[in-house]
């Protein structure tokens, strides 16, 4: 039994291997274009595990996906593989296309042509598990429900625009030709090992390096934050027991504003590593020009996964995001980083 999963050398790809390989002996294709977010060391601890196979390559190349699906037999393709930076996707849309909406398509072709050549029994098992995110419902009201999987497509960046491009791509190839998908449509992760470009790494390292923290507008967007691992665990219960073409929330039902994630941060900085001159790390905080198509809030109602799949989340923010700061303040290293162009100089200067 084998899983291929894409996108596994970043963020979220890299637990769901180091998570899935400490519970399961199923052997793990790794398809990573090692983009300036993928990064071998997120699994370092595979070194010498002989069920981790990377291969370096694009979701775009069908010819090398097509292969992989041959020689190895996957029982399901979990697809992470995206560019996934807001900031990055109004900078310079193209690789938001190419990779999101291109790559899912060539993948969806190599996986149906794949699929329908398998014996009946194993044909049924197949799953195609889409990552999807919160980001393509769009901006919600603030007195509004929280969306459920059936709310309308709304998206305001290039990134969730190209998201929910790949979402329609997928869902017409469960409808079109029955191939097995399941989506699920996540909240903001955090955690471990997360790129320094995303909010909370940012905010973090700037704030040890001593440089301003820009905040977005009045930093009042609401978001619903989840912990990696929350995220992991929710994807492992879809591959077991999600039904095919069907979507699922994925959130931890906590609206939380960004001024308010700042502000934890700055408070449990002072508390592990007091600055120099004993003032609070909130005074760094800057409000910057709003993001253009800002959304205001996102919000997830969960009760389909947690109903129909027994899930829930398990980490309380407060405690995620002290285990963060920790590990940060153990891994100088990556927190050195103190923007995102210097995070890709390291990225790309590694061995
Ligand atoms: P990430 O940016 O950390 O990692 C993306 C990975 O995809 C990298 O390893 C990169 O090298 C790889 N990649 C990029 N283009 C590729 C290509 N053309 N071919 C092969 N590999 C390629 O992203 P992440 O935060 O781990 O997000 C993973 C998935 O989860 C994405 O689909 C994202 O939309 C979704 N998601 C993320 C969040 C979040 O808060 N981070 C929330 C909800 C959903």
């Amino acid at each position: 039994m084998t899983l291929l999963v894409t996108g596994g050398a970043g963020f979220i790809g890299s637990h769901f291997i180091l998570e899935w390989l400490n519970r399961h002996h199923e052997a793990i294709i790794n398809l990573d274009a090692l983009s300036y977010a993928g990064n071998l060391a997120n699994l370092a601890p595979l070194q010498q595990d002989t069920r981790h196979h990377f291969v370096h390559g694009d979701i775009r190349d069908r010819e090398l996906v097509t292969r992989l699906l041959t020689e190895y037999q996957p029982r399901a393709l979990v697809h992470f593989a995206a560019q996934t930076h807001v900031d990055r996707s109004i900078d310079g849309p193209a690789a938001f296309i190419q990779t999101n909406i291109d790559g899912t398509y060539a993948l969806l072709e190599a996986c149906r042509h794949y699929w329908r050549e398998l014996p009946e029994a194993q044909a049924a098992g197949f799953r195609f598990l889409h990552i999807s995110t919160d980001e393509v419902y769009g901006s919600l009201a603030p007195t509004a429900d929280a969306a459920t999987e059936t709310h309308p497509y709304q998206p305001s960046s290039p990134y969730s625009a190209s998201k929910a491009a790949s979402d329609h791509l997928v869902m017409s190839w469960h409808r079109t030709y029955g191939l097995p998908v399941l989506m699920s449509h996540c909240s903001n992760n955090y955690g471990p090992r997360q790129f320094p470009e995303k909010l909370i790494p940012l905010f973090i390292s700037k704030a040890l390096a001593g440089q301003p923290l820009p905040l977005y507008g009045n930093g009042l967007q609401q978001r619903d934050w989840l912990h990696v691992a929350d995220h992991c665990a929710a994807l492992r219960l879809l591959l077991a027991h999600g039904a095919p073409g069907e979507r699922y929330n994925i959130g931890s039902g906590t609206e939380t504003s960004n001024l308010e994630i700042a502000l934890t941060l700055c408070a449990l900085l002072d508390q592990r590593r007091p600055r120099a001159d004993g003032r609070p790390y909130a005074e760094q905080i800057q409000h910057v020009a709003d993001r253009p198509g800002h959304d205001t809030r996102y919000a997830l109602d969960t009760g389909k996964i947690r109903r129909q799949l027994g899930w829930q989340a398990s980490t309380v923010l407060a405690e995620g995001l002290s285990a963060t700061v920790d590990w940060s303040l153990q891994h100088p290293e990556w927190s050195a980083h103190d923007n995102a162009d210097a995070a890709i100089a390291w990225r790309q200067a590694r061995p």
